[in-house]
């Protein structure tokens, strides 16, 4: 412990940060809520994008069409994924548009997979190839 400890005052160059992947700013750790997925425990986006996020998918399940009983991309019913049996609101990251209702499986693909059209017509590429 050092002396700056002892009398209470913060060393703030100690004080560490992490970039967000959402709005790739530099924040204090402390904008971050703990995440036991990741490596350092930590969300990967911050609280204010989260809250941003959780925002907009409010606002857009309200305005979505209704949920269908089978998934908007692979046509099938939802599988139960952990302890989910729901297809998700899919909305495109760029636009904040609604998009459709996808299965577990095909929103995680997706999300994998860079949800974009260059990288999915990629492994489409790939697979017709084989
Ligand atoms: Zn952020
Ligand atoms: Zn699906």
């Amino acid at each position: 412990m050092n002396l700056l400890q002892l009398s209470g005052i913060e060393d703030n160059s100690k004080i560490k940060t992490k970039v967000c992947l959402k709005c790739k700013t530099e924040k204090p750790i402390l904008e971050y809520a703990k995440h036991s997925h990741y490596h350092d425990n930590l969300d990967s986006t911050c609280k204010t994008c989260r809250k941003n996020l959780a925002k907009l998918r409010d606002k857009l399940r309200k305005n979505a069409p209704p949920m269908p009983k089978i998934c908007d991309c692979c046509k099938k019913p939802p599988v139960k994924f952990g302890n989910k049996k729901n297809l998700c609101l899919d909305h495109d990251q760029e636009t904040n548009q609604f998009r459709g209702w996808l299965c577990e499986p095909c929103n995680t693909g997706m999300g994998l997979l860079g949800d974009n059209l260059d990288s999915l017509m990629m492994a489409v590429e790939y697979l017709k190839n084989k």
